[in-house]
This record gives structure tokens, sequence and C-alpha cells, in this order.
């Protein structure tokens, strides 16, 4: 059976690259780089190269990147080391509704503890005016959080701005790039930005591999605690695999990403075309411009999401129907309720989300589909017949 995968930015397959230079380290180089020994420093060094891969694809310094175990542990630490670290200066924090569930959850953890977080209004399209952040700072305020992707809608946050006025009022900024990294430009300096979060699984990298940028001179304290891997600030032996298939993963990103993502865009843009001009009472819930290029999320009136995300798997496409974390929830995702979608759209989001080994038969095939689907759905749904 044909299958069409579109939901790249649940994760992402392993490039070829990626497995061919892992599989050193699947064999003979099996060394511990904490190590002195001859093994130990064919680990370490290959760690080393790893790490100005990152840092070269970043723009940052190899010593600001410190790998974690994923997305979700680099903001955890993000949140919790910097409020831990700062709090005899103040315990407010101020992020947005929007945010992944991992940052969403470590604030809550943080409420519970203390701490006072401020979340900023979105608008339709989950947009943040930077000026609700220049007023959401009080002297309490130690750090602000704002994604530079939301990774279910593809909206674009304008974390250039927000970044200034964080540094201007002396408060500490980080932003999750995971849905934004490999789609546009992110170059830490340019952003001006003081943490910054990546996944690898989403970048084509082995899953449980993540970076948490922290530029140099930042305060924060250690999440996990142990040994003096990382500079002493993220304990245990280090991913050696999950690390070296990052490393390759942004040595070609940094060659390729600008190709990768115009060809995603334009298949992204001809699906939506599609979508929108061919099937009635759809609704585009990303921002028109302000979006990465692979993601397309629609609410397709009339039908339920989940219906929809199955009954597309039996046809051979893979799509989401919220976030990957948040799908098997009966709930709307935070990301969903901050869009305050009218009632017949609110249940039935759906992302399409590309990926550089996507091409235009894909778009065909997962059109095809999904027009078949919703007919198939809708002629079940009470609501559609009586509307
Ligand atoms: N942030 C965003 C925006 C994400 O989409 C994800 C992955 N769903 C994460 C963080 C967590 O990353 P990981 O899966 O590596 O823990």
């Amino acid at each position: 059976m044909k299958r069409v995968y579109l939901d790249n930015n649940s994760t992402t397959p392993l490039d070829p690259r990626v497995a061919i230079a892992l599989e050193p380290f699947l064999k003979d180089v099996f060394g511990n780089p904490s190590n002195l020994h001859f093994f130990g420093r064919m680990c370490a060094e290959s760690l080393a190269e790893a790490r100005e891969q990152v840092a070269a694809f970043l723009g940052a310094a190899p010593e600001e990147v410190y790998f974690t175990s994923g997305g979700t542990e680099a903001n955890n630490w993000a949140l919790k080391g910097v409020a831990f670290a700062h709090e005899a200066r103040g315990r407010h924090i101020v992020t947005s509704p929007i945010e992944h569930s991992s940052v969403l959850s470590t604030c809550q953890y943080l409420a519970e503890n203390g701490w006072r977080i401020t979340y900023l209004p979105v608008d339709r399209f989950g947009l943040i005016d930077p000026e609700d952040v220049r007023r959401a700072i009080t002297k309490e305020t130690v750090l602000v959080s704002v994604m530079l992707a939301n990774n279910e809608n593809g909206t674009i946050e304008p974390v250039k701005e927000i970044a200034a006025i964080c540094q201007k009022t002396g408060v500490l900024f980080h932003t999750d790039a995971v849905a934004a990294v490999g789609k546009i430009p992110v170059q830490v300096k340019e952003l001006g930005v003081d943490l910054l979060t990546i996944s690898g699984h989403k970048l084509h990298a082995p899953k449980g591999t993540g970076v948490l940028y922290i530029r140099n001179g930042i305060e924060i304290l250690p999440l996990i605690h142990g040994g003096h891997q990382e500079r002493g600030l993220r304990a245990g032996t280090e991913n050696v695999l999950g690390i070296i298939g990052l490393g390759t993963s942004c040595k070609v990103l940094a060659q390729e990403w600008p190709t990768q993502a115009a060809t995603m865009k334009r298949l992204r843009d001809r699906f939506e075309q599609l979508v929108l001009s061919r099937i009635p009472e759809v609704r585009l819930n990303g921002h028109p411009t302000k979006r990465v290029p692979n993601v397309a999320h629609f609410s397709i009136g009339y039908v339920e999401g989940e219906a929809l995300v199955m009954n597309l798997d039996l046809e051979g496409v893979a799509v989401a129907s919220g976030s990957a974390c948040a799908s098997g929830e009966a709930e709307p995702s935070p990301t969903l309720r901050a869009l305050r979608l009218e009632p017949i759209f609110a249940n039935s989001p759906v992302r399409f989300s590309f990926g550089k080994d996507n091409t235009d038969e894909d778009v065909d095939f997962a059109f095809a589909a999904l027009e078949r689907v919703v007919q198939r759905l809708r002629a079940i749904s009470p609501l559609w017949q009586g509307r």
C-alpha cells in the first residue's frame, strides 16, 4: 500500500547520511568520552566535532551548545534552571498560552511552587504583540519564554522584537525553536536570544537528543546532577549516537535548509490552494504570511479531527490532529483553545506538515484522499446534513 508521510512536525525519518555517519558508533567507536584512553578520546573528538557542527548551524560558539535528551528536557532546563538561579531577584515568568506542553507544564509546576506566571494574549492566528511583553514585564520578572514557531499551526512569533525588549529591560529570554529550525533562518546572535531549544528528531536525527543553547555568561542551575559532563551543567554519559546524528544533520542542514524550505513551501502552498478552493467550509488556522513553510493547519467544518486522522491513515496518509503530544486527549489543545474557533471548527483540527522528501505526487495523493474522506464523514454527519 502506498503511504505518504505528512507528519514531519511530529517526527522525521532519519537522513541516510546521518545513518551512515552513525555506523562506526554502532560498532567500533564505543568509548566513554570521559575516558582519557584511546577509546574515550576517539569518542570525545567526535563529540567535539558534533558540537561545532551544531554551533555553526545556529551561529553560536561551541561552548554555548549543551546536549540534552531532547526538546522537552531543554525547555524544562531553560525554565527551571533560570527560575531557580534567579529566584532571589524575583519569581515571575512571562510566556504564551500556545507553548509546547513541555513549557506549559513546567510553568504550571513553577506556579505550584510559588512562581507567578503571566500568559500573553494571542490573536486569532496565535500571534503575540511584543508590546504585550513590554507591559507584562515587572521588577520581579526573571524570564520570558516565547516559541519561535508554533508546532501546531506554524505561526512565527516576533521573537527578535521580543528579545530586544527583554534585553533592554534586563530580563532573560528563551525561545523554543523546535518547529522553526531548518525551516526559517535561526541564528542566535541575530535573534538576540539568551536561550534556545532544538530537538534532533525533527531534523532527521535520532530521537532522544536535543540542544539547549545557553549564551555565554548566563547564570543557570543544572536540572540533572551527577558527573562533570556538559561543563558540569548536564550530568550523564553522553548519548553519543544521538549527538553524532544531530551534529551530522546540522551540517547537512547548514548547506541545504534554504533549498529544502523552498521545496516544502511550494508543495505546501499547492496543497493548501487545492484544499481551500475545492473543499467547502475549511478554515486555515495559521498566520497567512508569518508561518513556517512546511505547515498547513486546517479546521475542516462538520468533521471530527480524530476521525479524519484515522480515515486518512486507512487511505495511506499520515497526518496529525493536533500536536503529537496532545493527540489522544479529548480536549482541544491549548493552541486551539487560544484561537477561539467557532464550535463547528473547534473539534476538527488537522495538521499536514511537509518534509524535505515529499513530492508533487504526495500532494496529489493526499489531496485525493482528503477529498474522499471529508465527503464520506460529512455524508454521515447530521450537523452537515441539517446545516
Ligand atoms: N517543542 C516543540 C515546539 C515541539 O514540537 C516538541 C516535540 N513535539 C518539543 C518541544 C519536544 O521535543 P522532544 O520530542 O525532543 O522532547
